[in-house]
């Protein structure tokens, strides 16, 4: 099926500082952009925490709310500009007066809880390497990154502590420091937060920071396998800025809610920094990943631009119309989606039940913020990621038998003209680019052929630079000759009424090379049943013809990423009866 564009209201396209999409990409310019933040004071370079929260607190937003965190209970903590200022330079205060240098390595381990940001954003004004872990993980997860990223210092809770850190701490020398946040304890080998940040000064003045510091150490998702732990520098924050204007269409006065756990690379860049920057004012919920409070957070906070993912939009689609119609959503005025293919039917169900359509945009924990997106002035067209955002050069590449991008000589061959498909490459350049693996130099200079940064995704192009995602390099599925990539086949499936979210892989198979297998949830209402699996089969091969599952198992518990990604490699791994391989980030069932 093909879907409509959907266009846009005419008074988003006069928003005076976006203007046209084209206009803006031949206008923009990177040293522009850095000009717009206004640096350390006396020209002493380039520091994420007073771009986010230091400039404001001296200027006209000092007292506007800079974060709101609703708790499980619906207590609301606000905190101004200023108060931030001072609460991070507290922790700043309390880092030096422990020791901990700038460059070394500051883990969180917290729940979305107001700590959290006090202590990531204290931590980039020490010029400290801030490395947020997401809560939920296991002991091992926990224990490997803590190794991997030699943490010097970690920010956790008495439980958190005692569950997952306590056995294996002695196997981890570099951990000099352990803050505990929340009820004072009297465990051995930590520090009470509260009471060091009592004893501490407000006032701290942000040392020198080069555009080339560290300052963020973010482990990807593990979709493929085992997560590698990318290093960012200070002058992201100029990438951050400015993608959140132009792909999240955010301004100072909006109400801005990602519901990506800052243990994740969104949930840093703009859970926390890129609304900060803009001077917005940030929420962020501890509840539940659950349809129901997700309306209640973004009524009940007024919302205005909402930042989410395809499995969160999938569930509230589950849901129907109904649920969404006993919510206030009319501060809703912007949502986008990111993390896994949006389908098409999700952008179109935004428009029809929520008012408003869903921009997809497309990024990587690599490229440390938006690449492409569905620019806000301009048509959607569903299914589609958008277009590079401006400043950012993206171009397809040819294929070699492995299917990723075919290098000769050192060379490679961009593709050009509509309608081609290739591995989806950048021009390295912009400032949220990674600047290494740790500990893995030889897999980052492999990221790179011909002077482009190969991102492991392939994807088309249409005649008017609109991107659309096919898979992930080793994802795409050979089938009696012809290619296809999981994210259509689900894409499809989902086409039918009964059909909530499927994930596809391509199974070995002696006569095809590999057949098509899919395993799909089902919307409330439906059951799984012989006569429904030959249904959607049918409905399959009519809709996709030669590339359409030939085997279909109905799973209400498909596999998820906590970053929210179906975890095909895991589908795969157990159909084949093959290890399992890394599950640290795994989401258990829910
Ligand atoms: P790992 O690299 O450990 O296997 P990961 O690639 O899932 O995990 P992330 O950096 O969190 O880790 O995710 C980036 C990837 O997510 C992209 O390379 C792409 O495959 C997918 N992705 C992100 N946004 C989109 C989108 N809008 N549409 C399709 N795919 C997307
Ligand atoms: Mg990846």
């Amino acid at each position: 099926m093909r879907w409509a564009p959907i266009s846009k209201p005419c008074e988003l396209s006069a928003r005076p500082n976006l203007g046209d999409y084209e206009q803006a990409r031949a206008e923009f310019d990177w040293a522009t952009a850095r000009s717009q933040l206004s640096g350390l004071p006396g020209g002493r370079g380039l520091n994420i925490a007073h771009e986010a929260v230091d400039r404001h607190a001296a200027g006209v937003r000092a007292q506007a709310t800079a974060l709101r965190c609703v708790d499980k209970q619906d207590q609301v903590t606000e905190i101004d500009y200023a108060e931030l200022r001072d609460q991070t330079g507290k922790f700043a205060n309390v880092l030096r007066e422990h020791g901990v240098q700038r460059g070394e390595r500051v883990f969180t381990l917290l729940g979305r809880v107001p700590a959290l940001y006090t202590a990531a954003l204290g931590t980039l004004k020490a010029d400290c390497v801030l490395a947020p872990l997401f809560s939920a993980f296991g002991p091992q997860p926990v224990f490997d990154r803590l190794r991997i990223g030699g943490g010097a210092v970690l920010v956790t809770t008495y439980r958190l502590y005692r569950n997952k850190i306590r056995q294996l701490r002695s196997a981890l020398p570099d951990l000099r420091h352990v803050f505990l946040v929340g009820e004072p304890t009297a465990e051995p080998g930590t520090t009470d937060l509260a009471d060091a940040l009592a004893h501490a000064d407000p006032a701290f003045d942000i040392p020198s920071t080069s555009l080339e510091d560290w300052a963020l150490l973010h482990f990807t998702s593990g979709t493929t396998g085992a997560p590698k732990g990318a290093v960012h520098v200070h002058e992201a924050v100029v990438a951050h800025h400015t993608t959140a204007a132009q792909a999240l269409d955010l301004r100072p006065d909006d109400v801005f809610w990602c519901t990506a756990d800052p243990g994740w690379v969104t949930g840093t860049s703009y859970g926390i920094i890129a609304p900060l920057t803009h001077g917005a004012t940030v929420v962020s919920d501890e509840g539940e990943f659950d349809a129901r409070r997700w309306y209640h957070v973004l009524a009940e906070q007024r919302v205005t631009v909402w930042y989410t993912a395809p499995t969160a939009l999938r569930m509230l689609m589950r849901h129907g119309p109904e649920l969404a119609s006993r919510y206030d959503l009319s501060a809703l005025r912007y949502i986008a989606s990111v993390g896994e293919p949006l389908n098409p039917e999700v952008v179109v169900w935004g428009q029809e039940v929520l008012g408003l359509p869903v921009h997809d945009n497309w990024w990587q924990t690599e490229t440390g913020a938006i690449m492409i997106s569905n620019y806000p002035s301009e048509e959607i067209r569903p299914g589609s990621m958008g277009r590079p955002v401006p400043g950012i050069d993206a171009a397809l590449l040819e294929r070699g038998e492995d299917g990723r991008a075919l290098v000769h000589g050192g060379e490679v061959r961009e593709l050009t003209g509509a309608d081609v498909e290739g591995e989806l490459a950048l021009r390295p350049g912009w400032p949220s680019m990674f600047r290494g693996y740790l500990h893995d130099e030889a897999r980052y200079a492999a990221s790179f052929a011909g002077g482009w940064y190969l991102t492991g995704d392939i994807a088309a192009r249409d005649a008017d630079g609109y991107y659309w995602f096919v898979g992930r390099a080793d994802d795409v599925i050979k089938s009696a000759g012809h290619l296809v990539g999981p994210f259509e086949v689900e894409s499809a499936l989902m086409e039918h009424p009964a059909v909530a979210e499927a994930g596809v892989i391509g199974k070995p198979d002696p006569m095809a090379g590999e057949l098509v297998k899919a395993f799909v949830s089902l919307r409330p209402g439906h059951a799984p049943s012989e006569e429904l699996r030959t249904e959607l089969l049918a409905f399959g091969r009519r809709q996709l013809g030669a590339v359409a599952p030939k085997e279909l198992t109905f799973d209400d518990d498909l596999p998820h990423t906590r970053s929210g990604k179906v975890m095909r490699r895991l589908l795969k791994a157990r159909e084949l009866g093959l290890p399992e391989g890394d599950l640290s980030t795994l989401e258990k069932a829910r």
